[in-house]
């Protein structure tokens, strides 16, 4: 099925960069490149971020990290914790431009300008909670966006959807006392790997008690586990919660070539994902889905699945893997399956 242009909202934060970091500015250009390369830029909408204003930015963060974001920059960057989460000079007004692109990409969906939408932005938004940036993340760009949703148009009920290898720490947090914000989060769950929460009894609080979904993984899962995952857990708990708007948080760092983590996703997985919550979408909320890119290190992983992600919002087949699957046996789920169904399927 082809159907009308789908939207890009391009925040590529250049001058948010730091020499040597794995987050740096080098992976947002090496998709513009090849995104006007391959001619599917011509194929698709490219509106300007709007900066998230105040308000909006309130909704999800205290006035003291907004403000402490703020000075770091005016005084030229530095440090924002005690890990790697940096800002330059230009990182505050950058991360204005990340958060408020994704509201301009709501408001797009939102007038009917198209029915789904890409927003391409730096720095990525996951891992930032409400007073404290963390790792590599300044402003929650999705969590931005879905407050945005309910705010100016009355969307009750959104579901976040993470797919970064990362846990979403700071969406979870947010999020986490909430019942109208369904937050499911498939990662890495290992010793040592970042952020180290995410495990499968941190469920929500209070009224948001079961509206946190973790699926914490062992290394090594791929195509098959995340696929059965997705089926015979996540679609149910969607299809249950009856989103208004869904927004998917997407990362390429679960491709199995990704250096920073260890999980066995492949592009045609993410592809077979994507195209799943596309038409979740279509079925259950009018069309109304926006990716956002949180993280992804592979700079042809990246590219690739940027270019399929457009590919499956404008309902083309089209899939890019160079790479092929994950070239050995994947760790198998069963068990974790059916502890996470246990916990989140009524029966
Ligand atoms: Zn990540």
């Amino acid at each position: 099925m082809s159907r009308m242009s789908t939207i890009v909202v391009l925040a590529p934060g250049l001058a948010h960069t730091r020499l040597g970091h794995p987050e740096n500015h080098g992976r947002m250009v090496a998709v513009q490149h090849v995104l006007e390369e391959s001619g599917i830029l011509q194929q698709v909408t490219a509106v300007p971020p709007q900066p998230a204003s105040l308000e909006q930015l309130k909704r999800v963060h205290t006035p003291s990290l907004i403000k402490r974001i703020r000075t770091v920059s005016t005084i030229g960057g530095g440090l924002l914790d005690y890990g790697d989460t940096y800002a330059t000079s230009q990182s505050f007004e950058l991360a204005r431009l990340a958060a408020g692109g994704c509201c301009t990409a709501v408001d797009q969906i939102m007038t009917g300008q198209t029915r789904n939408a890409l927003a391409l932005v730096r720095p990525p938004g996951h891992h930032a909670e409400s007073a404290q940036v963390s790792g590599f993340c300044l402003f929650n760009n999705v969590a931005v966006a879905a407050r945005h949703a309910q705010a100016k148009y009355g969307m009750k009920r959104v579901l976040i959807f993470d797919l970064d290898v990362h846990h979403g720490n700071g969406t979870q947090e947010i999020f986490y006392e909430d019942d109208t914000v369904l937050f499911v989060s498939m990662h890495l769950f290992a010793p040592y790997f970042y952020p180290g929460l995410g495990s499968l009894d941190e469920m929500g609080q209070g009224q948001g008690y079961g509206y946190t979904l973790n699926v914490p993984l062992p290394p090594g899962v791929g195509d098959d586990g995340y696929y059965r995952i997705f089926n015979e857990l996540i679609w149910p708990k969607i299809q249950a919660f009856q989103p208004d708007f869904m927004m998917v948080s997407v990362g390429f760092d679960a491709h199995w070539q990704d250096p920073l983590a260890n999980a066995g996703l492949s592009l045609t997985g993410y592809a077979q994902i994507t195209n799943q919550l596309v038409a979740l979408a279509d079925k259950m909320c009018n069309g109304r889905v926006l990716f956002v890119l949180e993280g992804g290190y592979h700079l042809d992983v990246l590219t690739a699945g940027v270019t399929n992600i457009i590919h499956s919002l404008r309902g083309s087949e089209e899939i890019s893997d160079q790479f092929g699957p994950l070239p050995y046996s994947e760790t198998d789920v069963t068990h974790l399956l059916s502890k996470l169904q246990q916990r989140h399927l009524p029966k």
